[in-house]
């Protein structure tokens, strides 16, 4: 497996460990969130940030997205810019 770090929007609050990455499934394609140390889930990056249910293993083969995927999809914002820094 990929360390996706691209496109970080938090540090991840179940294992304090990873960064929360946005990634895309690539057979749908769907975009989602998932920490990249302990893989914790999340269908949208506000439901990591308001601590929303959470999931594991629910997703199939996933990479990461490019920009203009992240800016079509409305979620460059959550980016967390001082993480890339
Ligand atoms: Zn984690």
């Amino acid at each position: 497996m990929d360390y996706f770090e691209k496109y970080p929007i938090g540090n991840c609050c179940v294992c304090s460990q990873g960064w929360v990455v946005i990634v895309k499934e690539i057979s749908i394609p769907k975009y989602f969130v998932y920490c990249n140390e302990c893989e914790t889930e999340w269908a949208h990056p506000e439901d990591f940030i308001l601590r929303q249910k959470s999931s594991r293993f629910k997703y199939e083969d996933f990479s990461e997205p490019n920009d203009k995927e992240v800016i079509d999809i409305g979620w460059y914002k959550y980016i967390d810019q001082t993480m890339l820094q």
